[in-house]
């Protein structure tokens, strides 16, 4: 995964030093819908993290501008309890802030932008804590509610189930049970949560543990280089 978060930032710096003397570009045309570029993969991926700060612009970049891949991100709170160095707000006009900052974001990836219902209360331990907190049948409920109505691929957790943050856990737990029960209608009907889904693929991002991939994006590398993919 380390390889992708390369592989993202140097499709990025080309894009943003494809013409040095010209000054930033604020905004970007919007990535193709009908993907034609070579290696485009025809799917939808979600990627769920915890705050609005936890997300991947790198990989989200990449997949929804490098690769034409449909991408989402889930974001359980609005960033609430973050501490903000440049301004005076904090706590629900933080969450307004960083909402708007995630929203900023995803109109020059193109990505889409997800929430759920959670409120950032601040740093926690573990999981276990953060659930005290956190009514958990109701937030996996909501994370259901967005895999139905994006129907993704894959899904994929850019935090572990344990170590660090609570919160970044409890997003982990709560991906990985979405994946599980999205086609699950009796825990979650249909009129309350949309029509059922079934995701193939569940990955977890190697980003704040490189050692523990077990998987790298070395194939999509050697295509973007202009060399065949491995078969
Ligand atoms: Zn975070």
């Amino acid at each position: 995964m380390t390889r992708i978060v390369w592989l993202a930032s140097t499709l990025l710096s080309g894009i943003s030093g494809a013409q040095p003397n010209q000054p930033p570009q604020t905004t970007l045309p919007p990535p193709p819908r009908e993907s034609s570029a070579p290696g485009a993969v025809a799917a939808r991926v979600l990627l769920v993290a915890a705050h609005p700060d936890d997300e991947d612009t790198g990989l989200i970049a990449w997949l929804a501008r490098g690769r034409s891949v449909e991408t989402a991100y889930l974001s359980l709170t609005r960033g609430d309890g973050g501490q903000n160095l440049i301004g005076n707000e904090l706590g629900e006009a933080l969450g307004v802030i960083r909402t708007q900052e995630l929203l900023a974001a995803r109109r020059i990836d193109g990505a889409h932008q997800f929430f759920t219902r959670a409120y950032d209360f601040g740093f926690s331990k573990s999981s276990a804590e953060t659930f005290t907190h956190w009514p958990r049948e109701e937030l996996l409920g909501d994370v259901v509610k967005v895999v139905r109505a994006f129907r993704p691929d894959i899904i994929v957790a850019l935090f572990a189930e344990s170590g660090g943050h609570g919160q970044h856990q409890v997003s982990a737990i709560l991906a990985r049970e979405a994946y599980d029960v999205a086609s699950d209608t009796v825990r979650f009907p249909v009129r309350t949560f949309g029509r059922p889904w079934t995701p193939l693929k569940f990955y977890r991002t190697a980003r704040f543990a490189p050692a523990a991939a077990t998987l790298t994006a070395t194939a999509v590398k050697n295509h973007n280089d202009g060399s065949n993919p491995p078969r």
